[in-house]
């Protein structure tokens, strides 16, 4: 087995580390699986247009943004036109940060948890596709 030097650095085999930066990255997972299993049944471009709220079209800026947090501070509401955003995208953002967190725990920084991110953010975006089409809420 070969590993990149910097992968054997004892800090980042830290559990703790290992949490936090899994966190980290799996918030930004998080919204970019919430943001393909919207998109993609919609044939809507993942790359193109920014980020906007379904119900009043306002671009949405950074602080609408960051994951679970800006839905907690607006009770679940846009804050331009006061629209209910689905707890359902929060359920998503949450599953998945937990399941990447727990996957950088588990797994360190190998390969195997690249593949591993890759194949959980696949999942949760097929899944949540899937449960939307039996079920459109
Ligand atoms: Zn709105």
């Amino acid at each position: 087995m070969v590993y990149h030097r910097a992968m054997n650095d004892p800090l980042l085999n830290e559990p703790f580390v290992r949490l936090f930066v899994g966190t980290l990255i799996g918030l930004v997972l998080g919204s970019f699986t919430t943001m393909l299993s919207y998109r993609l049944p919609r044939t809507m471009s993942i790359i193109a247009p920014p980020s906007t709220c379904p119900s009043c079209g306002t671009r949405l800026t950074p602080r609408d943004l960051i994951p679970v947090v800006s839905w907690l501070i607006g009770r679940g509401r846009c804050r331009h036109c006061g629209a209910p955003i689905g707890a359902r995208y929060v359920m998503i953002e949450l599953v998945t940060t937990v399941a990447i967190a727990a996957a950088f725990v588990l797994l360190g920084f190998s390969l195997a948890l690249l593949l591993t991110l890759i194949a959980l953010v696949a999942v949760i975006t097929a899944l949540t596709i899937y449960c939307e089409r039996r079920d459109p809420r």
